[in-house]
């Protein structure tokens, strides 16, 4: 499918990037680019058997690319469009990884004056708390959903190329608006780790004073899970998706007013229906899932 498929960023979703289009024969060669101080996680790659080859400057990492996949941090994207921009070839199709679409979008259009046509935004629904190669996996993508969004101008071969990718790599892929994307995801997992970190932050600090965590159990481990993810990642997550979380958030915090209230007020009855409506609905999203 790609030639020489380079990918930037060998961590936990480059690198499972790299090991299933090995392990399902995508790439002919695969490589790796990352800066000065990522040497180590790129020997490790190496040694994997990840990649075939890294490079600390980006001009080698891209001689002969037909495929560059970006899976560095959102903060990170701009630079390393202006890094790409000197060797930008029509003979390449480019996409990323990125947990937010706009502000790659407008990244890339700050860049080049208009978001180039083979350059094809994705985002895989699929991860870890784990970064770095290490944790990279052939399967991650299997059964999971991918979502493109594609502007205008994409070229019709490059976007059916990478949803061809992707899919053979075990992904569903959905096309979406940026837009849609990003407030879909603000709801379903921006959110969530938003909440998470925020939790922990708050006990944590309490924790300090009398040893709550000594005697937190499974719910706590279940609910927290993903407060023991990067916090890097995280923090340029919610900071380019902050216009569709500030809302949400908003709405949060009327809901725990509410709930706040219930309790002032000994109203267990509406306290149920709360927490029963909430079960429904988790159900339903259940089973949607398994169907
Ligand atoms: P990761 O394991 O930390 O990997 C990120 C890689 O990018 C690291 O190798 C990092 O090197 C490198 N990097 C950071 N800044 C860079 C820069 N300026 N130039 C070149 N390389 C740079 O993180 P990840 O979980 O794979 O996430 C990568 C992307 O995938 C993010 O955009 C994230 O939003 C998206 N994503 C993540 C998940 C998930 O669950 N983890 C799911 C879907 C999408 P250093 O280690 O040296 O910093």
């Amino acid at each position: 499918m790609f030639d020489r498929l380079c990918i930037i960023g060998v961590g936990l979703i480059g690198g499972s990037v790299a090991r299933a289009a090995r392990s399902q024969g995508l790439a002919r060669c695969i490589v790796g680019y990352g800066r000065e101080q990522e040497k180590p996680n790129l020997e490790t790659a190496k040694r994997l058997g990840v990649i075939d080859e890294y490079f600390l400057d980006i001009g080698p990492a891209l001689r002969e690319a037909d495929g560059v996949v970006i899976a560095v941090p959102v903060g990170a994207i701009e630079s390393v469009f202006e890094q790409l921009k000197p060797y930008w070839s029509d003979n390449c199709i480019y996409s990323d990884v990125g947990s937010t679409k706009s502000n790659v979008i407008v990244a890339a259009g700050r860049v080049f004056g208009t978001v180039p046509a083979n350059l094809v935004p994705a985002h895989p629904i699929a991860g870890a708390e784990n970064s770095g190669v290490e944790a990279a996996l052939p399967d991650l993508f299997q059964r999971r959903r991918l979502i493109v969004t594609p502007l205008p101008q994409t070229e019709p071969s490059a976007l059916n190329k990478i949803q061809v990718f992707w899919e053979r790599m075990g992904a569903q892929v959905s096309v979406m608006s940026a837009d849609h994307h990003d407030a879909v995801l603000a709801a379903t997992s921006h959110l969530p780790h938003l909440l998470a970190f925020a939790l922990v932050d708050m006990l944590g600090r309490q924790d300090e004073q009398c040893e709550i965590f000594k005697y937190a159990a499974g719910g706590f481990r279940d609910f927290t899970r993903i407060a023991s993810s990067d916090p890097t990642m995280w923090r340029d997550i919610c900071a380019a998706n902050k216009e569709q979380l500030i809302p949400l958030l908003h709405q949060l915090k009327t809901e725990l007013d509410k709930i706040e209230q219930l309790l002032a007020d000994n109203d267990g009855r509406r306290l149920f229906e709360t927490f029963s409506y909430a079960r429904n609905a988790r159900q339903r999203f259940l089973d949607q899932l398994e169907n």
